[in-house]
């Protein structure tokens, strides 16, 4: 830049001096003409003013001979009226027999009375003035004009010897001027260069120009800002990476292709992988074949997936969930959809849970005979009741109805271990009649139906599906004990079965106290039971829905659950055929 800066420079000194210099003698030159022509003017009154008081040819040729004596510049010519010449200072042969003529212009110019201009004229370098002093004579006086080349080389020179000093004063001040910016450039670029490295060093604002002083300021107040911005989302990224990495679970995102978007150390060492997979499509990677074919699937068909997997090599089980997001990040434009793959090491809890879960099996077997009997012989007391006091058969009556809520429990629990261990295979061929299993186990509920006075609405569009029956009849009686024992008085409880482009649905749906909708995803974990208040004035034990929602999972079933507090809640079951 400084050089360019510097040719630049020269280049407008060098045209400036030559412009000047043109114009110059151009303007001294018509100075120059002006001042000859005035002089000659002034000669030439002196002259005719001298010649007019001649009276004979001999005294005009002694005063010619007197004006023109040692002047060599000046030439006086006296001619008659006809243009014949009779004295040339010039020339003294002229009158000896020889006597040129003046040309016919010079006669016209001679004889022109009004304008001035008309009697100078100038030809080969020499400048006249011809007058007619009267009818007898014309005068003409000329001077020689000056060689004007050798002036204007003369000033060449002159130009050429100023131009080279002021080329060079020019030169040596354009370089201190322009080194003075250039550095402050210098240092501007290389701040941003720190800058850019993470690095901030202010640049110093003391300059001799003040408007490059400014700038230089301003840049400091933006560079220290981008300097502080640039930290600040490094350090916020480094401590995000730090917490990914130490994450006590893997983490991956994926574009929609496979192709890995982010990954954490943990899910790296679960594929055994050390160095850098951005990019490199998940397939690279040693994963589980169930785990890469779920990974399939979620993507193709955009759908979010929870599953467990054993890897036995690890000897762990995780749990994997996979969940599709719109892409929020600009970066990676190509995929419109994101998946996020969370794997956590569960084997702790399913071995709690399967230890929990073997423990209610045994306790449930153990307990059954005993509660049975006890159900079994508390029948058989009252069905000989006849010896008994009042109280007796109240208490007998208290001791059945409990045993046989025990039983049921007990079944339930029973049940839930034998789906949980798959020790029961269930056929999934058998004829099942929706209205009959409704009806029976409304017929169950029939005392508090009658008591709460709750209005009951069937809409049976289907009857039969082919599912199985005691899977099916277990959804029905827990929704329906629910949709009973969380309606309110006077309360509604409407029970359709239709069929949707997916398959037969189940839909009960109630008047009730209704849930909080944050409470939707936890009443189907065993045993959970929303708070006190919400069931203080009902028993449960909290099995129900995880019951169903083990039940869904065998059938293939979608679980559907709407709700608001105190308006009423509606579940539906959406069967696969
Ligand atoms: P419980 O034995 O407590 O009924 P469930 O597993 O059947 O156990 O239900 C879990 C919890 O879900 C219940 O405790 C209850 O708070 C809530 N719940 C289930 N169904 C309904 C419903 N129809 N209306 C309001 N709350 C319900």
């Amino acid at each position: 830049m400084r050089d360019e800066l510097i040719r630049r420079n020269v280049l407008i000194v060098i045209i400036a001096l030559l412009i000047f210099s043109l114009a110059s003698s151009l303007i001294w030159n018509h100075f120059t003409r002006n001042n000859m022509q005035n002089e000659l003017v002034n000669i030439s009154v002196v002259v005719n003013e001298q010649i007019s008081e001649t009276t004979n040819e001999t005294e005009l040729q002694t005063v010619v001979k007197n004006l023109t004596k040692n002047q060599q510049w000046l030439t006086i010519v006296v001619a008659n009226s006809h243009g014949n010449i009779l004295i040339d200072s010039s020339n003294d042969s002229v009158g000896d027999n020889y006597f040129p003529n003046l040309s016919s212009d010079e006669l016209n110019r001679a004889n022109e009375i009004d304008v001035k201009n008309k009697h100078l004229y100038n030809k080969d370098n020499e400048l006249f003035y011809i007058t007619k002093l009267n009818d007898d004579i014309i005068v003409r006086t000329s001077i020689m004009i000056a060689d004007n080349n050798l002036g204007i080389l003369e000033s060449l020179f002159f130009v050429f010897v100023v131009a080279i000093i002021v080329v060079f004063l020019s030169l040596i001040f354009t370089r201190k001027t322009t080194q003075n910016i250039v550095d402050a450039f210098n240092s501007v670029s290389s701040n941003l260069k720190l800058v850019n490295e993470g690095k901030y060093e202010e640049i110093d604002t003391v300059h001799r120009y003040k408007e490059v002083a400014e700038a230089i300021k301003e840049i400091n107040v933006i560079s220290n800002n981008i300097y502080t911005s640039l930290k600040t989302i490094k350090d916020d990224s480094e401590k995000l990476q730090f917490l990914i990495n130490n994450m006590d679970q893997g983490f991956l995102v994926l574009s929609n292709k496979g192709n890995i978007i982010l990954i954490n150390n943990y899910a790296k060492r679960i594929a055994k992988v050390n160095e850098d997979v951005i990019s490199l499509n998940i397939h690279n990677l040693n994963y589980e074949k169930i785990i890469l074919e779920k990974i399939d699937y979620a993507i193709e068909n955009n759908e979010n997936i929870y599953f467990d997997v054993k890897i036995n090599e690890l000897g762990k089980i995780f749990y994997v969930t996979i969940d599709a997001f719109d892409n929020p990040w600009n970066e990676f434009s190509d995929t419109k959809r994101i998946y996020l793959i969370k794997l956590s090491d569960v084997t702790k809890e399913r071995l709690e849970e399967k230890n929990k879960s073997e423990f209610i099996a045994n306790a449930s077997h153990e307990l059954k005979t005993p509660i049975t009997s006890i159900s079994g012989f508390s029948e058989l007391l009252l069905s000989s009741s006849e010896s008994y006091s009042e109280q007796d058969i109240n208490f007998l009556n208290i001791i059945h109805n409990e045993s046989i809520k025990m039983k049921d429990t007990i079944d339930q629990l029973l049940l839930l271990t034998n789906i949980e261990n798959r020790k029961e295979s269930f056929d999934l061929n058998q004829d099942v009649d929706l209205e009959l299993l409704i009806n029976e186990e409304l017929a169950n509920l029939r005392e508090p139906i009658e008591k709460m006075q709750l209005n009951i609405d069937l809409k049976l569009d289907i009857i039969h599906i082919t599912s199985n029956e005691i899977l099916i009849k277990e959804i029905i009686r827990n929704l329906l004990v629910n949709a009973v024992k969380y309606n309110k008085n006077k309360g509604s409880i409407t029970i359709s079965t239709y069929r949707n482009n997916k398959g037969t649905v189940l839909s009960f749906v109630d008047t009730g106290i209704g849930m909080e909708e944050k409470m939707l995803d936890k009443i189907f974990e065993r045993f959970y039971r929303i708070d006190e208040s919400h069931n203080s004035k009902t028993s449960g034990t909290g099995i129900g829905l995880n019951l169903v929602k083990q039940i869904c999972n065998i059938l293939n079933a979608k679980i559907n659950v709407e709700s608001k507090i105190d308006s009423g809640s509606s579940f539906s079951i959406e069967l696969n055929n």
